[in-house]
């Protein structure tokens, strides 16, 4: 069984590096699919309220037989729970639809700034982890204002900031706070959702040809040497072995380097200041 590497978070606990992702995943789907990735390997699911298939993750997880503590379970709070009673509501509904005891993580999903309640949120996230019902706490979409009012206002420094990153979108200041606090970076939209032509440039390609290994590993492999949790998404076992077949090469530094230069603020998915 291949080992993934766990990157240690700013609370003590740890999370796999490389994880699947089932964002637009059909819920009639859903167990079939996360059947698939947790047979290829996968231990480490992000899912959301939003995404409507929480169940489908929670029976697949169950007939696996995995042993909990061998998982990493991530959920998220949606935009329209901020206020504390309702983002408790909100949890108890993720984990009951889990069937979970705990998650691993729980995120603020977005943070929604018109609505001006995701410190109220984040508050009533800090009372979940120490109900101990979520090991972690973490934010998603925020940017640097954003972070900078909860550090202001609450205790708990977020273990991590999902936000939107590939080689043409890597959100060079929130990252780089980030790292200044601790925060660990996920990677969503890792592959730019196929929206995003990456795998014909030929930094990537070029590589790809290199190492015997397809762009999308290329692109994957070089997420994790960047030090980013990363979690792929693909309907398509195949495919999801091909994006978890990536522990048997390395990129070069300049490779890496000029993988790192092709930014260019090609963002594919919303600007968090625009999602209510
Ligand atoms: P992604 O970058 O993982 O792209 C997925 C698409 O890439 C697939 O649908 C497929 O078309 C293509 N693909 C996958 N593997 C491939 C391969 N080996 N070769 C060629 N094409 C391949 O995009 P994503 O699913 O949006 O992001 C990953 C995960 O991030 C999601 O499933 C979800 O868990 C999370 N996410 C979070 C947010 C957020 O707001 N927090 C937003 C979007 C996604």
């Amino acid at each position: 069984m291949t080992s993934v590497p766990r990157i240690q978070l700013n609370d003590g606990h740890s999370i796999p590096q490389l994880g699947f992702g089932v964002f637009k995943v059909d819920p009639v789907e859903t167990v079939r699919i996360v059947s698939d990735a947790l047979e290829v390997g996968y231990r480490h699911i992000d899912t959301a309220r939003i995404y409507g298939n929480e169940a489908g993750v929670g029976t697949a997880l169950a007939e696996s037989g995995i042993a909990r503590d061998e998982l990493f379970i991530t959920t998220k709070l949606w935009n329209t729970d901020h206020g504390t009673q309702s983002a408790f509501d909100a949890f108890d509904a993720s984990l009951d639809r889990l069937g979970l005891d705990y998650v691993d993580l729980y995120l603020i999903h977005w943070p929604s700034p018109k609505g001006g309640r995701y410190v109220e949120a984040w508050k009533a996230l800090e009372q979940i982890r120490e109900s101990g019902r979520a090991r972690s706490i973490g934010v998603s979409n925020f940017l640097v204002p954003h972070l900078e009012r909860l550090l202001a206002e609450t205790d708990v420094v977020p273990a991590v900031d999902q936000i939107e990153l590939h080689p043409a979108h890597q959100q060079p200041a929130t990252a780089a706070f980030a790292e200044e606090h601790g925060i660990a970076i996920e990677a969503w939209g890792p592959l730019g959702q196929g929206k995003y032509p990456l795998f014909d440039v030929p930094e990537i390609a070029d590589a790809a040809e290199a190492h015997r290994k397809t762009p999308a590993q290329v692109v994957i492999r070089w997420h994790l040497q960047r030090g980013h949790v990363v979690f792929p998404k693909s309907n398509r076992r195949e495919r999801m072995a091909e994006n978890f077949d990536v522990f048997d090469f390395e990129l070069s530094d300049a490779e890496v380097a000029s993988i790192t230069a092709l930014e260019r603020e090609g963002r594919v998915g919303s600007h968090p200041d625009d999602v209510d």
